[in-house]
């Protein structure tokens, strides 16, 4: 992926993030306070302003530029957890050009970590994590038959793990104050890295 690619796919991510925004607020009243397509909204329009400074920049720099728009312009717990997870993907392809399968391994390596890092978080407390490592996971597996087909995975990969996050009590966030009575619902910050993955998916 070239980086006019990806400064297209980030502004897709913003766009499909803004047509769910309901949806997301939605998952997240079910089992917190409400806001998350709001937090997510907010921060991606603040990141399509910020992208036009940085379109001649380098792929690592365009990541990092969206994860410090993301910690600063979102308050609530996904704007800088998402800022970190863009903030370490685009320290893994510092200076590159163009974004190739191992790269985004990589990439998706240090998003998670940084996750976990910053969210003191592990798999199976049902937040983003979830779609995440089963996305990660689904991609490496994949890889060895291209990138298309492993993108195409990995999206499917993190639905399930979306899925798998119904049947889990959230045990970090907002969520983790209803405890049992989590059980049942999405988690809405896995359901809005699907969102982010069906756009990779759209676009490779
Ligand atoms: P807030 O919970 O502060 O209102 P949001 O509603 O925007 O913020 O984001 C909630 C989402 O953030 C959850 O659905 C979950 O996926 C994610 N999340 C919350 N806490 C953590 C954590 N400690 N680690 C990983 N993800 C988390
Ligand atoms: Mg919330
Ligand atoms: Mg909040």
């Amino acid at each position: 992926m070239t980086k006019e690619k990806l400064i297209e796919l980030i502004n897709d991510i913003a766009d499909k993030i803004e047509e769910n925004k309901d949806y997301l607020t939605d998952l997240d009243s079910a089992i917190a306070d409400g806001d998350h397509g709001i937090n997510m909204a907010r921060g991606f329009s603040a990141v399509k302003e910020k992208l036009q400074t940085v379109e001649d920049k380098d792929c690592g720099t365009i990541l990092k530029t969206v994860g410090m728009t993301l910690v600063s312009t979102v308050g609530g717990a996904a704007g800088p957890l998402y800022g970190t997870a863009f903030m370490k993907a685009g320290m893994a392809v510092g200076g590159k050009e163009e974004i190739n399968g191992e790269d985004f391994i990589k990439m998706m390596e240090e998003a998670i970590n940084g996750v976990k890092m910053r969210g003191k978080s592990e798999a199976g407390e049902k937040t983003m994590l979830d779609a995440m490592i089963h996305a990660y996971d689904a991609f490496k597996e994949g890889l060895c038959d291209g990138a298309k087909s492993a993108i195409k995975k990995a999206l499917q990969a993190s639905m399930d793990g979306v899925e798998y996050t119904k049947t889990i009590k959230a045990t970090k966030g907002r969520a983790s104050y209803i405890g049992d009575r989590s059980i049942g619902h999405q988690d809405p910050g896995a359901t809005s890295f699907t969102y982010m993955m069906e756009c990779i998916n759209d676009i490779i």
